[in-house]
C-alpha cells in the first residue's frame, strides 16, 4: 500500500495540475483505499485528495434541474428534499449504498468514476438523462452518463480529467421513477441485479418510459425494447410484463461468487417488474417508501 506522492488539493486548479502530472484523485476513498486494503488493486503511485475542494461540494437546484457537485455524498443525495421528490430513483439508489459510514463518505463522483457494472447510481442517472462535466487543464466537456461507462471498471474519461459535477435536467411533468436491487442483506451490499424505471404519465397513459439494467451486462445500460413496451400503453399488467421480459432478454449477465448467470437472468425479470411497478405506483400518487428495494411493491 505504499504511495510515492500524496497531495491535498485546495482548489480545482490544484487538482487538475496534479492529475496532469499523473496523480489519481481520491474523494471519499471508499473504493480506492478500501479496495487497496482488501488487496483488490494496489494504491496508485501518486494520489491527490480532492475532499477539501469546496468548489466540488454541494447540491443545488436551478429551475427544477439538479446540480450535484462531484463530492456530494450518498447521504446528502438520499436526504435531499428535491432528489426525494423529483429524482426519486436516485434517492432510492444513494439510500442503499453500503452502510451509514459508506454513505457519509462515498461520493457521487467516486461512484460514477469507479464504473462498476453493479454500482447503484448509474441506472437512475441514465434514466433521468444526467450528464457529467469532465474538466482537465486542457478544457472541459459534458458527457451523458450513458456514454461515461466504457466497460467493467472503465470510463471513457481521460486520466487527466476530473469529474466536477453531475447535472440532471428537470423531469417532464408527471414523471416518476424508482430503482430496485436484489440484495442478500440490507447493509454492506451491492446489487446482485438491479433495475431502474422512469415513467411519464399523461391522462392515465404512459407517454414516455426509461428502463435500465444494473449488474446484468458489462456496463449499466438502458433497454429500448422494455421502454417501447411501456410507451403509449396504459401501464397495466400486460405492458409491465412485456417490459420486464424485454429487460431480462437484454441481459447478458456473468456468473461470479455472488450469483450464477442463470439466477441473475431469472431475477432480471422480477427486479425489472418491481422497479417498473414502483415507478408507476409513484406516478399514480401511491406511496412507495424510499428505498423502493425494501419498501416497494412486490
Ligand atoms: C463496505 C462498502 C460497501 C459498498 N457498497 C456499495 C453499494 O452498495 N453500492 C455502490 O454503488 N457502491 C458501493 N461501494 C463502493 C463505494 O462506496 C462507492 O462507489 C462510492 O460512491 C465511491 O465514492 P468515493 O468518493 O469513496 O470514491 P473513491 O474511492 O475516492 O474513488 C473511486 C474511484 O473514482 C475516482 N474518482 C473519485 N472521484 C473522482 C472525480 N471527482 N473525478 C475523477 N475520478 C474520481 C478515483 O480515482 C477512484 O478510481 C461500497 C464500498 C464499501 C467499502
Amino acid at each position: 500500500m505504499s504511495v510515492a506522492s500524496f497531495t491535498s488539493a485546495a482548489t480545482v486548479d490544484d487538482a487538475l495540475a496534479a492529475l496532469a502530472a499523473g496523480a489519481r484523485p481520491v474523494a471519499g476513498g471508499t473504493d480506492l483505499v478500501v479496495g487497496a486494503r482488501q488487496g483488490k488493486a494496489p494504491l496508485p503511485e501518486r494520489i491527490v485528495a480532492i475532499d477539501r475542494v469546496a468548489e466540488l461540494s454541494g447540491i443545488s437546484e436551478l429551475d427544477g434541474a439538479l446540480h450535484l457537485g462531484a463530492l456530494a455524498t450518498h447521504s446528502e443525495i438520499a436526504t435531499h428534499p428535491l432528489v426525494r421528490e423529483r429524482f426519486t430513483a436516485l434517492a432510492d439508489a444513494s439510500a442503499i449504498v453500503g452502510s451509514r459510514a459508506t454513505r457519509a463518505h462515498g461520493t457521487i463522483g467516486g461512484n460514477l468514476m469507479n464504473a462498476s457494472p453493479a454500482m447503484e447510481t448509474g441506472g437512475p442517472l441514465q434514466c433521468l438523462d444526467a450528464s457529467v462535466m469532465l474538466q482537465s487543464s486542457r478544457g472541459s466537456r459534458w458527457v451523458p452518463v450513458a456514454e461515461l461507462f466504457g466497460g467493467p471498471g472503465a470510463t471513457t474519461a481521460q486520466p487527466d480529467e476530473l469529474l466536477v459535477a453531475v447535472d440532471v435536467p428537470a423531469p417532464a411533468e408527471g414523471t416518476a421513477s424508482a430503482y430496485v436491487r436484489l440484495e442478500y442483506r440490507r447493509q454492506m451490499e451491492i446489487a446482485v441485479v438491479g433495475a431502474t424505471a422512469a415513467v411519464t404519465l399523461a391522462g392515465g397513459a404512459v407517454s414516455a418510459a426509461r428502463v435500465a439494467i444494473t449488474a446484468l451486462a458489462p456496463t449499466i445500460r438502458r433497454v429500448p425494447e422494455a421502454e417501447a413496451a411501456l410507451e403509449s400503453s396504459d401501464g397495466g399488467e400486460a405492458a409491465v410484463a412485456a417490459a420486464a421480459a424485454a429487460a431480462a432478454a437484454a441481459s447478458a449477465p456473468i456468473s461470479d461468487v455472488r450469483a450464477s448467470e442463470g439466477y441473475r437472468r431469472a431475477m432480471a425479470e422480477v427486479i425489472a417488474r418491481r422497479a417498473i411497478e414502483a415507478a408507476l405506483a409513484r406516478g399514480r400518487g401511491e406511496l412507495v417508501p424510499i428505498p423502493a428495494s425494501s419498501g416497494g411493491t412486490g
